[in-house]
């Protein structure tokens, strides 16, 4: 442990972490194995993975089918390129699979190999969308606050989080972002929306793009019709609407897309995590008949822009056995069902804990915020660090979990594997009850 924990320090910048913290104290934990819902690290401790990691491993850890999916296709075909119309079965098969499982009318797929790079290419194809239709002043890119799109080029311009956009400096130009449904209400959201159309000017919007329920911001869930809403006045504006399904697509909130739970259909979605449970890198872009006809019709020549790993032959098998997966064990269903367990279960603590404002949770897809006062809604001040207190409680605990906590907001959020069973759900709630309790004390 002590040699890797050095080694660790010397030569591992990680993502999204503390790199001062990282060499003050070596890494948080080093891990080594994952059954199920659970990771052990290699000093034999167990974790509740109630994140799923990053959101994204759906199926559970240690599912073999998926191992022996991706040697059986690297025995057979590791890797051959997609570019210049090359095409091999996997990628076939998966983006036909696909297409038959998202939303009516979205029937075509460009493959990537995460999710800032399927932002990206989604913004980038919307542009180009506008552009072979003589329009290439449509381009800019209408956020909202709180969103998280990615750190590429275009999906951190995106991102509506700021400490995101000033690691680098300057984003780029074209985006900008509007007011989510979370301290405002829907009305207000929309009609921010629309001043932002009207002000940037109708005809240089080229899309407007959110995640159906906000991951990184706090698991926020907009009012039902919110959604509805952007859709429709994207469509009075003729402007191209992209959902970013990157943490809610695959049974994560108990539909198999998040927008089925908002009876919306975009003209692009973004997808990645849940489409492999993360054995394997790979995101994409699934667009609508409309944009995918124009396309056909418009795009003359080649298209400019392809991963060199877009389509890969090992992690589209992954991809199928991961879907064959969700679909067999009607992982969907489970999530819908545990989800309303979970939910019920912080509502409960929500009753008995004197620090817990709003609950909430769709499918598998949940929050629990942490206030001063719930009656008033007054937060924790931020030195007070209470979600990342409650998150070093749960660590003790044997439980991961994820906190919130920036624009001075304490939220810890929930979005365990889809394969979780009541007993667990039951037992993640009674740690998240004894680790809070614990910070309750503490901080009154
Ligand atoms: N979009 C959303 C909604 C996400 O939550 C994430 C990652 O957490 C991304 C995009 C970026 O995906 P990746 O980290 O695979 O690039």
């Amino acid at each position: 442990m002590e040699h890797l924990a050095e080694l660790d320090k010397k030569h591992f910048i990680h993502p999204t972490s503390s790199i001062q913290q990282q060499q003050a104290n070596g890494p948080k934990v080093i891990m080594e194995k994952g059954e199920g819902i659970y990771l052990t690290d290699i000093n034999g401790s167990e974790y509740m993975d109630a994140m799923s990691s990053l959101w994204n491993v759906n199926i559970g850890h240690g599912q073999d089918e998926l191992a022996e999916a991706a040697a059986e296709q690297m025995k057979q075909l590791a890797f051959s390129s997609a570019f210049s119309t090359f095409s091999h079965e996997p990628a076939i098969r998966l983006a036909e699979k696909i297409a038959s499982i998202a939303p009516d009318g979205l029937n075509a797929v460009f493959f990537t190999s995460g999710g800032s790079e399927s932002n990206d290419s989604a913004i980038k194809l919307t542009r180009h969308y506008w552009r072979i239709q003589d329009q290439p002043e449509r381009r800019k890119i209408i956020g909202l606050k709180r969103a998280y799109h990615g750190v590429a080029a275009a999906s951190t311009s995106a991102t509506g989080i700021k400490e995101f956009q000033e690691m680098a400096g300057e984003m780029m130009t074209g985006f900008v972002h509007t007011e989510t449904p979370y301290e405002k209400t829907a009305d207000e959201a929309i009609h921010d929306l629309r001043q932002t159309i009207e002000t940037e000017g109708p005809d240089t919007v080229a899309a407007v793009m959110a995640e159906p329920i906000q991951g990184a911001g706090g698991v926020l869930i907009p009012p039902d019709d919110y959604l509805r809403q952007v859709r429709a006045l994207c469509d009075e504006y003729g402007i191209l609407f992209i959902a970013d399904e990157v943490i809610t697509g695959f049974g994560r909130t108990g539909k198999m897309f998040g927008v089925e739970n908002f009876s919306i259909t975009p003209d692009l979605m973004t997808f990645a995590k849940g489409v492999t449970s993360g054995y394997l890198p790979l995101g994409g872009v699934i667009v609508s008949d409309h944009v995918h006809e124009m396309l056909k019709e418009k795009s003359k020549g080649t298209l400019f822009h392809g991963f060199t790993y877009s389509g890969h032959p090992t992690a589209a098998a992954v991809g199928l056995k991961n879907i064959e997966i969700i679909e067999r064990d009607g992982l969907v269903e489970n999530a819908r069902e545990m989800g309303g367990q979970m939910l019920r279960a912080f509502e409960k603590v929500q009753s008995e804990l004197d620090i817990v404002g709003d609950v909430r949770a769709k499918g598998l897809l949940g929050a629990v915020e942490l206030v001063q006062d719930p009656a008033t809604n007054k937060r924790f001040s931020p030195d007070q660090q209470a979600a990342p207190k409650v998150i070093d409680q749960l660590h003790e605990r044997g439980m991961i979990c994820r906190p919130v906590s920036f624009e001075g907001t304490d939220i810890i959020c929930f979005a365990p594997p889809l394969i979780i069973n009541r007993e667990q759900v039951h037992t993640m709630v009674e740690k998240l009850h004894d680790a809070v309790f614990a910070v309750q004390k503490e901080l009154q």
